[in-house]
């Protein structure tokens, strides 16, 4: 079944994760991606079926972050780069909190990357991630 995938990557990382999308070519092939715009660009010419964003600091990380709270997307790649301080810092720490809030599986460095597209769920149309109840805390804040 055709997974829909978040691919994004920091300058520092970008060339990480052409890297490590070359590498895992066959295995991504056949599903879909969405990329923001810079990392996306890089991702043409050895990806079909990927579909650009604007760029990340430009408000790429938020329309990806709607697209996980519309449930569109399965999977996230997002290589950020832990040394250098981002313009869109706060668009990042959203991203990620959105990832967290709708358990999407997500892998920010190489290593996570092979263990989520090695794994045997990776490929599995019967896996939905459970989403977590959350009315509890909102009814508790009124
Ligand atoms: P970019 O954005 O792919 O347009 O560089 C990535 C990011 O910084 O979130």
């Amino acid at each position: 079944m055709t997974k829909t995938i978040a691919l994004v990557a920091h300058d520092n990382r970008k060339n990480d994760l052409v890297e490590w999308v070359k590498h895992n070519r066959n295995q991504l092939q056949g599903n879909r991606f969405f990329a923001t715009g810079t990392t996306g660009s890089l991702l043409t010419n050895i990806l079909n079926n990927i579909h650009l964003l604007k760029s990340g600091p430009l408000g790429g990380d938020q329309q990806l972050g709607a697209l996980i709270a519309e449930e569109k997307i399965d999977f996230m790649i997002f290589f950020w780069d832990p040394m250098s301080n981002q313009p869109h810092d706060v668009d990042v720490k959203a991203l990620l909190r959105m990832t967290v809030l709708y358990n999407i599986p997500t892998a920010c460095n190489r290593s996570s990357a092979d263990f989520l597209i090695t794994s045997p769920l990776f490929t599995d149309s019967e896996y939905h991630p459970a989403k977590k109840d959350y009315t509890y805390y909102l009814k508790r804040q009124v």
